[in-house]
């Protein structure tokens, strides 16, 4: 059984993933942190293997480097900070993923092999009117895998915002007389569930730490 804490509990995100713990059968869910509920984070580290963090980009570091630093492992959903930079903090291990659906790892995988062919290409990127970082952390990673793959993503990355929207990606190519568009959609934050159950499931054996991105975990 792994003892699973959510830090951002009371979330859009935090709650859908408190309930994917509970019905995991190989999961507990042992703490709730979140401003909302009035608990820290520090007050639930004590009983968790695992926690997933759900928060925002100013707290996310920080909230990191709490459960690094008490050997406790993290997985980390939250966008727009820098997590590279806690390579060698503390005794537990750091899985960080722009993006859990897997959907969406595809698109940016696809991405690479149009690059190879089509480099000339723009993101632009669809999210509800809540979320706090542009461009999302999917678009900033799928640019930086395309450009390692050759590709010319032109600047800026266009974000949207608009209430009705979840998350969702284009990824435009254009060539000599034909344009190729590869597009995500998370209808539903549902669609993230399975890859943070398989983080969560995988972080314990991680060799390396910070690992960055959930195709380290599915290819
Ligand atoms: P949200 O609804 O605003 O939820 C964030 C929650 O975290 C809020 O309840 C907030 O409380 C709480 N919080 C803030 N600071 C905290 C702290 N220090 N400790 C514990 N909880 C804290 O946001 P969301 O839509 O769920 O998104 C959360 C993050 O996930 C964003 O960065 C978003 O971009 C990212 N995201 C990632 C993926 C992925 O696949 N990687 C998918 C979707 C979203 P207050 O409101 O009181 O501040």
């Amino acid at each position: 059984m792994i003892n699973v804490a959510v830090s951002g509990a009371a979330g859009r995100m935090g709650a859908t993933v408190c309930d994917a713990v509970e019905g995991a059968d190989d999961m507990s869910l042992v703490g709730r942190a979140d401003p909302l509920l009035g608990v820290e984070l520090q007050d639930v580290l004590g009983d968790a293997d695992v926690v997933v963090d759900f928060t925002q980009p100013d707290t996310a570091l920080h909230n990191a480097r709490l459960c690094l630093e008490s050997g406790v492992h993290c997985v980390m959903g939250t966008t727009g900070a820098a997590f590279a930079q806690l390579e060698g903090v503390g005794t537990g291990n750091l899985f960080v993923a722009p993006n859990f659906a897997i959907g969406a790892v595809l698109m940016m995988e696809a991405s690479k092999l149009a690059a190879r062919h089509m480099p000339e290409c723009e993101i632009v990127e669809l999210h509800h009117d809540r979320k706090l970082d542009a461009p999302s952390g999917t678009a900033a990673r799928t640019a930086e895998l395309i450009r390692e793959a050759g590709g010319n993503v032109h600047e800026p990355i266009h974000s949207v915002r608009l209430p009705g929207l979840v998350a969702h990606q284009e990824v435009i190519f254009g060539g000599l007389g034909q344009t190729l568009t590869i597009r995500h959609d998370s209808i539903a934050r549902e669609s993230f569930m399975p890859g943070v159950l398989l983080a969560v499931r995988k972080v314990g054996e991680l060799t390396e730490s910070p690992v960055i991105g959930l195709e380290n975990l599915l290819f």
